[in-house]
Order: C-alpha cells, then structure tokens, then sequence
C-alpha cells in the first residue's frame, strides 16, 4: 500500500513550525516526504472522530508529528481508558492495540499494521500459565502488558516496567509467578522481598546491549550518564547509573540534565526525547524495534481512512483479560 502525496508550498508553510522543532533528529531531506502525511492524517483524524495513541518508541514524525497521546504503555493505557474518541488508532504493537480494545470494548481500535508483534507477547501462551498454576498451585500470576489478551485472561494482575514493583508488593503474598520477561522479574526481585518466579521471555531489543559496548562507552565518553531499562539483562543494567521504565528514563534526563547521556533502550526513544532536550548530547548505540517500526505514517493514513487493521477479542476472553488490567489501573 503506497500512497503518494505532494509537498505543496502551503504544507510546507503549516507544517514549518512542527518541522522547526524536530529538525535536530529528522534530517531536511526527509521533511518533504513526511510532510504531507501529517497534514492528511489530521484531516482524516477530524473526520473519524479519531485519537492517535503513540508509544516512546515511535518514530519521530509520528511522535511529534501526528499523535494526540504520547507515553510508555502504562501512559497509552489510561488514555485509551479516558478518550471520548469513536476510534483508537494505536502507534505501537499489537499487545497495546489489544489493550486498548480491553478497556473500551465499544469502540474501534485499529492498528496500523497488523503485523506489528513483540518477541516478548510470543514467548508465553494461555497454556503455558495453566501448566505454571498447577505447578506452584495458589500463587498469583503476575503479567507484563507485553502479552496477548489470552496470556492476560489467565493472570491475576498485570502489570508495566513502571509499576512492577508496587503490583507485585500489592498483592501480599510472599511469592509471585512474574511473566514473561526473565530480565525484568529479575530486576524486580532486586527491589522487594517478595520471591519471583520467573518465565524465559526475552526483548530482543534489549537482550542485544552488552556490558563490554557500555564500558568502551565510558571510556570513549568523559561524564557520560548511561540509563537502562530493565528488560535489559542484568550484566548490562550492573553496568548502568540508573534502571527505570521509559517515563523513568525520561523524568531522570529532565532532572539530572546529564550533560550527555545514553539511554540503553529502543533508539526512537532517544531520538524523541532529544527533541525535547537540544542541549545534551544523546550518545548512541541503541537498538531498533523491528515491530515498532512497522508504523509508518502511510500506513496510519491508511488505517484511518479505511478504518483498519480494527482489533477484535473474543468476548470470553477479554472479560477475564480486562479484570487484570483494570486490577493494574487499581494500583497504579
Ligand atoms: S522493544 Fe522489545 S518489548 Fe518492546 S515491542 Fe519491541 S520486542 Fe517487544
């Protein structure tokens, strides 16, 4: 699916404000080609009576350019709870589109590309938490959003990297299961009492960073401020000067104003938060999700102009699936 749109002299015109603002990370070269999109996609928004949910992740023209909420998934999830909007266009994978669609049923998700998936939603099933419960019988399943909604429907709570902590002290026990990412249920076991079991899911975005790039990049780098999410794993976060969430990671650039920093996660990330920062320096490697990246702004003018990929559940399971969300909403 192409569609191709001109760069006319009046997009450029109405368009030269959002493009001053994110010239420091999308080259002028590229402009021409984005532009169009974005003030196609407005129209088209107006006449859907849409909202565009955009995770960290998302490219910069997408983040900046198009959507209408911005954040981690926990963030997306409370905005899909709140829109008044008809339609939900969902910038992100599929996990979250199927979020959004737990917490408002009536409306009409869509996801740019259906494709968009998470190494992490495809390392568990429904089954696999069934086998897990008659093993350690009576203990609460704690889940990452990262899952699919069948994965959801058979856990107790779920829970984001910024709220994993509190969801698992929340239910007062003295063990938890914790799903699916061995990095992030090993982090969170460094920060409570409370014995996790963990599942063998990992991102394959953040299982790529090494401690060996991180302390070249100290040597390479006076003052430099490393910061990582805790899917990475735990010989990469030893090497790191703080651990959190992506709105974690962010609130730490806004208050310590490293004078430069890198930020081990998904590099569309860091792009978006140097937009908002000018003045530090932002010191790459990071590393691209290959499902995030998926959404482009054809493919979100598409969706919208079509009304597709629109994301459906089987009413049984999501009934089950949504109680663990809002559970999470409860908490958080
Ligand atoms: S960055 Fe990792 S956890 Fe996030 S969507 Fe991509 S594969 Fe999944």
């Amino acid at each position: 699916m192409t569609i191709e749109l001109e760069y006319t002299e009046e997009i450029e015109r109405s368009t030269a404000g959002l493009y001053e603002r994110v010239k420091h990370v999308i080259p002028e070269m590229e402009w021409p080609v984005h532009a169009p999109y974005v003030g196609a996609i407005e129209e088209w928004k107006k006449r859907q009576s849409a909202v565009i949910l955009a995770h960290n992740y998302q490219t910069p023209e997408i983040f900046y350019g198009v959507a209408d909420f911005t954040g981690d998934s926990l963030a997306l999830a409370h905005k899909a709870a709140e829109t008044d909007a008809d339609v939900i266009v969902m910038c992100g994978v599929h996990f979250m589109a199927e979020t959004a669609k737990l917490l408002n049923p009536e409306k009409t998700v869509l996801i740019p590309d259906m494709l968009a998936g998470c190494s992490l939603a495809d390392s568990i099933t429904g089954e696999d938490i069934r086998k897990l419960r008659s093993e350690y019988p009576g203990v609460p399943v704690v889940t990452y959003v990262n899952t699919s909604a069948d994965v959801k429907a058979e856990t107790d709570v779920c829970c984001t990297s910024s709220n994993a902590v509190k969801v698992v002290e929340a239910l007062g026990t003295d063990r938890v299961i914790f799903l699916p990412d061995e990095y992030l249920g090993n982090y969170v076991a460094t920060q409570t009492d409370v014995e996790v079991i963990l599942w063998k899911g990992h991102c394959e975005v953040h299982e790529q960073f090494k401690p060996s790039d991180l302390r070249s990049l100290r040597k390479q780098y006076d003052n430099i401020s490393i910061i990582a999410h805790p899917e990475c794993p735990p010989n990469v976060l030893g090497e790191a000067d703080f651990v959190g969430s992506t709105s974690q990671l962010i609130n730490f650039v806004e208050t310590e104003r490293p004078e430069r920093v890198m930020m081990v996660t998904e590099c569309s990330m860091s792009d978006n938060v140097a937009v908002e920062f000018p003045e530090l320096e932002f010191i790459r490697p990071c590393n691209l999700c290959p499902h995030m990246k998926r959404i482009t702004l054809p493919k979100i003018l598409h969706s919208l102009q079509n009304l597709q990929a629109p994301v459906e559940i089987d009413p049984a399971i999501a009934k089950r699936a949504r109680r663990a969300v809002e559970r999470m909403l409860e908490i958080s």
